[in-house]
Order: structure tokens, then C-alpha cells, then sequence
């Protein structure tokens, strides 16, 4: 077992880290100051993209690219240190072509759409030219579950007719948001988990109607985590993804890899979280001493460090099985980071928050937006609950399989 980069790893994490201090570090301020002044996408983003683009950091997430698509062909266990970089500042993931949801629905169009969908969406997708959004979750119906969708994907001659309403959608208020992925129902009948199908659907199509932008812990995204009316949207039939029933299936697919990602951010997240905090330590005196020289102080650093490290090996674990065996056989452990690094990160922040006195409240300091995210990340692609139970679900399973193989050690020693 090797836990050190590899050379190209390394020579990549340094270009990215070299990347972020000079272009994006520098422009945090600005960023806020234009996003509160309406400017939107911001004025240096084009640029920041054409830059990051010719220096061959762009797409680095997708691993499976074609010979003629633009990117850097990394597996997940290569990309998995570089989503860490990006994530630690919110719209960076942006600059490289690598933010959510687009790397999922770039995933998602890049397995099974087709030639002529590839075409009119994934080319201008992995050019960063448009953005895009993926839209199941409901506000009727307890989307933890998939399968209780109810918007209805209706053929109707050579085109499907989409109604419904749908919330928590990211991107949908990006102004370039183009594309709309929908998950509904093209067979409210049919057995479980092949009722439900994706449709593309252009973002101008009559009838998509945007109705808010939901503020996040009283947070408002300039992207959006967006409320959605769909009223009869007529799409032709050939916007489908993959085949009516498919649904479910390729909406698991999109999520493998997508979790991974989230988790990889998260990490860098609290890695920044916990660097504040130690800085802090150790300028800021109360009482006498600096924070630093408090017992307990130490123990919440520690603490931190401890389960930063824990989780980052598991995701590194979970992408090199993503890797090797692919994502349905890393099933567990898609799970069980989806179900822990979000915890994490709140924890960490939460302690750094804690260091900084009232000022870790204000947005003087990353504090407050890192907690939203982590926050946040408890519910996007799925609550913690569903994972728990999956991975318990497993773990039952195998169980059963070894049924019988604890039983010697319940025997009286004599
Ligand atoms: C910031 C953000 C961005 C998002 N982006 C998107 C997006 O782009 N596209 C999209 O479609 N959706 C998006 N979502 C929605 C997200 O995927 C859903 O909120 C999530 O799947 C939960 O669905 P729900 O809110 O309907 O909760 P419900 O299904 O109503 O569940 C409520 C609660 O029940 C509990 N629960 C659920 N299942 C179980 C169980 N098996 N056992 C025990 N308890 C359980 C959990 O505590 C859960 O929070 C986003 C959400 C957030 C917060």
C-alpha cells in the first residue's frame, strides 16, 4: 500500500495550488463586492476560465474523456487531492470546469447520451460555454426517496409533455444556466425503480418558469438552490437520456462519482477551517495565554486533525475503488463519506468558529459560508439517514452471507 502521490499528482496539486494563490486567493473580495452588486457571473470569471483552460487545468474530474474532448484525463484517485485545492474557495470549482452540478450532468450526458445530445449539450459543457442544472427534487413528495417523484414526462406523439414542480435546484439561477436535466414519471405504473426517466430540457423552453432563488440558512447563492414550475413542457421525444424507465438507474450513476467530489471539497474545507483556527490559537491571548496553551483548545486541534486525516483516507479509499471495481461495487463506500465528511466539516468549522470568538459569526472570516456548505451537504444527494441505512443495509447483508461464522466464539472456553 503507497499513501504518497504520484509525481503527476504532485506536479498538479503544486500548478493548482500555485494557480489559486495568484488568480483566486486575490479575488475573493471582489468576487463578493460584484456578486452583492448584482454582477453575476462576476467580471474576471471569463477570463479566470480562458486562463485555467490553457494551462491544461480544466475538466479534471472527468476520467473516462474521449481522445477529441478538451481535459486532463486523471482517475478519481488522481483528481480526488485537486477537487480538495479548488474546493476550499466556493466558486473556484467554476474556473477549472469542475464545479457541481455540471461535472455530474457532464458524467451523466457523457455515459449515456447520444451522439446528437453529446453533441448539442457535453461539447458546450466541457467548453465551460454553458451551465446546467439537475432537477428531481420535489417539494410534495419526500425526495430522500427517489422513486416518490410525481412530475409526469408524458408522451404525446413525437414529444413528451413535463409537469411538476421541483425545488432545491443548484445552478437553475445561474444566468447561463442552460440546460435543465428533469427526473419525473413516464410510467406512474410501472414497477418501482423503472417509473421514472430524464428528459433534456432547454432552459428557454415555454413553460419553465424560474419562481425563486431559496436562500440556504438564510444564505442566497447567486447560482441558486432554485424553485422551479414545470407547466406543460413539450420537448421532443429524441430529448430523452437513455431509454424511458432508466431513470432511477442513471440517477444513481450521476451520484457515485458526484458524492465523491463533494466530499473531496468538503475536506479541503476543513483543512482551511482548521488552518484558521491554528493560526488564530496562536495570536489571540485570553486571559493571560494565548488560546494555544489551553488544554482543551489543543484536544479540539487535535481532534480536528484526526478526523480530517480519517476522512480523507476514506474518500481516497472510495475513489480508488471507483477506480478499480467501479461505483456500484463502492457502494458502501460512497456511502459511508457521504454519511461522514459533511459531519466533519461541521464539527471542525464549528470549533474554529468557536476559537474565533463572535467574529467567526461574521462574514470577516470563510467561517460562516464553510458551515452552510457542510450544512447544506447533510441533505444534497441524499440526507445522511439514506446512507446510514445503506451502509447498514450492506453490512446486514454480508452478515447473512457469512451466517454462522461468529459462532465459535460464542462457545464456553471448556
Ligand atoms: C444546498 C442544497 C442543494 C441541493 N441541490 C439539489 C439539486 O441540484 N437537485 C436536486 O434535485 N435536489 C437538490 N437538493 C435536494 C436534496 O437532494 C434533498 O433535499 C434531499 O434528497 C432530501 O430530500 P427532502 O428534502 O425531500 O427530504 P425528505 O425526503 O422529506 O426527508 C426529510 C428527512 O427525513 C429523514 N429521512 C429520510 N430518509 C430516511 C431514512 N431512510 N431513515 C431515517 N430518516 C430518514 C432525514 O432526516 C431527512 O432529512 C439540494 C439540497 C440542498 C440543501
Amino acid at each position: 500500500m503507497n499513501f504518497a502521490y504520484s509525481p503527476r499528482v504532485e506536479a498538479l496539486r503544486q500548478q493548482l495550488n500555485d494557480f489559486m494563490e495568484r488568480y483566486i486567493v486575490p479575488r475573493i473580495g471582489q468576487w463578493h463586492r460584484e456578486v452583492q452588486a448584482g454582477q453575476y457571473p462576476v467580471s474576471f470569471m471569463g477570463d479566470l476560465k480562458a486562463l485555467a483552460r490553457s494551462e491544461g487545468l480544466w475538466n479534471l474530474f472527468l476520467p473516462a474523456l474521449g481522445e477529441d474532448e478538451p481535459g486532463t484525463r486523471l482517475s478519481n484517485l488522481e483528481y480526488a487531492p485537486l477537487a480538495e485545492i479548488m474546493g476550499r474557495v466556493g466558486w473556484a470549482s467554476e474556473v477549472f470546469n469542475c464545479n457541481a452540478p455540471d461535472t455530474g450532468n457532464m458524467e451523466l450526458l457523457h455515459l449515456f447520451a447520444t451522439e446528437q445530445q453529446r453533441e448539442q449539450w457535453l461539447v458546450p459543457l466541457l467548453a465551460g460555454e454553458i451551465r446546467s442544472a439537475f432537477a428531481m427534487t420535489e417539494p410534495d413528495v419526500p425526495s430522500s426517496d427517489a422513486s416518490n417523484i410525481q412530475t409526469l414526462i408524458q408522451r404525446d406523439g413525437d414529444h413528451y409533455v413535463l409537469n411538476g414542480r421541483k425545488w432545491f435546484i443548484t445552478n437553475a439561477s445561474h444566468p447561463n444556466c442552460k440546460l435543465l436535466i428533469v427526473m419525473g414519471k413516464s410510467d406512474p405504473q410501472g414497477e418501482a425503480h423503472r417509473q421514472q426517466s430524464m428528459v433534456l430540457v432547454p432552459f428557454d423552453t415555454p413553460g419553465v418558469e424560474l419562481l425563486r432563488n431559496i436562500p440556504v440558512l438564510n444564505h442566497v447563492s447567486p447560482e441558486g438552490h432554485s424553485e422551479l414550475l414545470l407547466r406543460n413542457v413539450r420537448v421532443p421525444v429524441s430529448y430523452l437520456i437513455g431509454r424511458e424507465g432508466d431513470g432511477f438507474m442513471m440517477a444513481q450513476a450521476r451520484l457515485g462519482p458526484g458524492r465523491i467530489h463533494h466530499c473531496m471539497r468538503a475536506i479541503g474545507m476543513a483543512e482551511l477551517a482548521l488552518q484558521l483556527m491554528l493560526e488564530r490559537c496562536q495570536e489571540r491571548k485570553v486571559f493571560g495565554r494565548y488560546l494555544s496553551q489551553y488544554a482543551n483548545l489543543g484536544d479540539r486541534i487535535a481532534e480536528s486533525r484526526i478526523a480530517i486525516e480519517q476522512a480523507r483516507l476514506l474518500v481516497l479509499k472510495t475513489a480508488w475503488m471507483i477506480d478499480t471495481v467501479g461505483a456500484k461495487a463502492a457502494a458502501r463506500e460512497i456511502a459511508m463519506i457521504k454519511a461522514l465528511v459533511p459531519r466533519m466539516q461541521a464539527e471542525v468549522v464549528d470549533r474554529a468558529m468557536q476559537a474565533f470568538g463572535a467574529m467567526g459569526l461574521t462574514p470577516d472570516t470563510p467561517l460562516a459560508d464553510l458551515y452552510t456548505v457542510a450544512r447544506a451537504l447533510r441533505f444534497a444527494d441524499g440526507p445522511d439517514e439514506v446512507h446510514l441505512r445503506s451502509v447498514a443495509r450492506l453490512e446486514l447483508a454480508a452478515s447473512q452471507e457469512r451466517r454462522g461464522g461468529t459462532a465459535a466464539w460464542l462457545k464456553p472456553p471448556h
